[in-house]
């Protein structure tokens, strides 16, 4: 397990609400303001980094790295997805004149043992079947994307993906063309129960897919059904006409379907980990209960709601408690929210730049 990162500063009695943006905002000036300033400098003096994220699947590497982006510069930092990478490159392919471009690409870049009509429908196929695409192919698209922006800060998501892939990281900034900037990885731990509930009570709005969760983060708009005696989140996107969110088919189980790729992803982390000559961020989502006074502060930690429906206002209240989850050694633990371990995020990243 990795250390547990103290957020706390003592002697402070101030609160934040962190689901809002404003307070947001307040609180990592507060916790991190000096490591922000040095991190926006070293931005605008046209310097940038790699970040490799390795966690398992629905461990937060998304939002950690979308919110470190959205504290410290928007224009110069982006999250890059392999899959959303991929899904891309699968209309590409439905376009003529785009599928030709693909291919020439491919032509020039490509280096590898398969041909590229081979190739070509490896990644057609891959939407329904989900093969693992050879990683020389790969590689050739990562290069493509990131020719296409520039020379920005990346959070690389997705890669490397198997065993194998991680000596590819290695080379792989000198392949990119980002031969002087630092490369990082950052390892994310999370209780595979956390990665459970996060799964089970999932909602999702039919109409505009957003996602929460009815125990962990409900909408604003609860909804109680008397005669079947149950609680439903409606959608809350002012974009959105409204409705009821419901359970994605499957999530019901949990982790249950991806205990082996829980178990492989572990193997990731623990290969990254081992590797010399690349620094390591480590990023923990749960801190055991008896250690949490020490180095967290209450609002740090993630709640869970439950509801309550007032029969006499025809109204229902929502309710909040700490929420205790048993971590991968069977401590009892709080799950930490996203913004402390952002801050942890921009203080190893910033000490590992020596900034
Ligand atoms: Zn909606």
């Amino acid at each position: 397990m990795f250390p547990i990162f103290k957020t706390k500063i003592a002697g402070l009695k101030k609160k934040f609400d962190l689901n809002n943006p404003q307070e947001r905002k307040k609180y990592f000036q507060l916790k991190a303001g000096k490591e922000i300033k040095k991190l926006r400098d070293y931005f605008k003096k046209g310097n940038s980094f790699v970040v490799y994220l390795l966690g398992k699947k629905n461990s937060g590497k998304g939002t950690y790295s979308k919110m470190f982006t959205e504290v410290i510069d928007p224009e110069r930092i982006e999250h890059f997805s392999i899959g959303d990478m991929i899904r891309g490159i699968d209309k590409e392919l439905k376009d003529k004149k785009k599928r030709q471009e693909l291919i020439e690409f491919l032509e020039k870049n490509y280096r590898g043992w398969r041909r590229i009509q081979e190739l070509v429908t490896l990644l057609e196929r891959r939407s329904t079947t989900a093969p693992l695409l050879p990683t020389e192919l790969i590689l050739a698209l990562v290069k493509r994307e990131i020719q296409k922006r520039k020379k920005k800060t990346l959070f690389i998501d997705g890669f490397p993906r198997d065993l194998d892939q991680i000596n590819f990281t290695l080379f792989f900034r000198d392949l990119i063309g980002y031969r002087d900037d630092p490369d990082i990885f950052v390892l994310i731990d999370v209780p595979e129960k956390v990665i459970d509930e996060r799964m089970k009570y999932r909602r999702v709005c039919p109409t505009c897919q957003t996602s929460r969760n009815f125990k962990l983060l409900p909408t604003s708009k609860i909804e109680y059904n008397s005669k079947k005696k149950e609680f439903y989140l409606l959608c809350d996107n002012p974009q959105c006409k409204g409705g009821r969110l419901v359970p994605k088919e499957g999530d019901e189980k949990g982790i249950k379907p991806i205990k082996e790729r829980l178990k492989k992803d572990e193997k990731l982390i623990d290969q990254a980990n081992s590797l010399y000559g690349i620094p390591k961020v480590y990023l923990r989502n749960s801190v055991p209960k008896s250690k949490a006074r020490e180095y967290l502060d209450d609002y740090e930690i993630t709640p869970e709601y439950y509801y309550e429906f007032d029969a006499k206002k025809k109204k229902v209240r929502v309710q909040e408690k700490p929420w205790i989850v048993l971590d991968d050694e069977g401590k009892k633990s709080y799950s930490l929210l996203p913004p402390p371990v952002v801050v942890s995020l921009i203080k190893q990243i910033t000490k590992v730049l020596n900034l």
